[in-house]
């Protein structure tokens, strides 16, 4: 008996998931041919558990787990590099923003804690200043890790540089800051509980 051809859906279980996930992020990710462009300028590349074109590739096949249970979205450090790079003008950059996004969605944290860590000290003082406060971001970071004396050397250079004020530069638009914050926590709630 003449065997039949396989589906596409038994070739690769990915496809489907892949077209969802490129309307989810946004851009046609199946223009990426693996140029490697994006991976050779990224400045954050070899800390990273999957390299950005990698991430591109993983999200074509539809294997967006594999992507969000990575370190590599919480390394980026949105520097554009990566989006300027692309000649299929992927916005890579973007996608990593959505892809941090989906995973507090999903309630999937970063492997290495620290990296989680750092990321809520970094929103916590957004949300109090409208700005990033240095001195108190890398305080809260440092004790949270136990790593106070660790980084206290650098810390005091870093001061007597001028480069860590001990007093806060609020933005004039704090509150209109905070209530984006308080949005987005509501929306996520709703997420979660529809
Ligand atoms: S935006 Fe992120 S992924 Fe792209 S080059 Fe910069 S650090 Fe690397
Ligand atoms: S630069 Fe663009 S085309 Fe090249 S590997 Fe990266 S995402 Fe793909």
């Amino acid at each position: 008996m003449e065997k039949e051809d396989a589906s596409v859906e038994e070739i690769s279980p990915g496809l489907e998931a892949a077209s969802e996930v490129q309307e989810r992020l946004g851009g046609d990710l199946t223009a990426c041919f693996q140029c490697l462009k994006c991976t050779s300028g990224c400045p954050m590349a070899d800390h990273m558990d999957l390299m950005p074109a990698e991430i591109i590739r993983l999200l074509q096949l539809g294997q967006i787990h594999r992507v969000l249970e990575s370190d590599s979205i919480w390394l980026c450090a949105g520097c554009l590099t990566c989006s300027t790079r692309c000649p299929n003008e992927i916005d890579i950059a973007h996608i990593m923003d959505k892809l941090r996004q989906e995973a507090v969605a999903r309630g999937i944290k970063p492997g290495n804690e620290k990296i989680a860590s750092f990321h809520k000290a970094f929103l916590k003082s957004v949300k109090r200043h409208g700005r990033s406060f240095e001195s108190g971001l890398l305080a809260a970071y440092a004790i949270k890790n136990g790593e106070l004396m660790k980084n206290m050397g650098l810390g005091m250079t870093m001061f007597f540089k001028g480069k860590m004020p001990i007093i806060p530069k609020n933005v004039s638009g704090r509150k209109a800051i905070r209530k984006m914050f308080e949005n987005y926590q509501r929306k996520l709630a709703e997420k979660k509980g529809s």
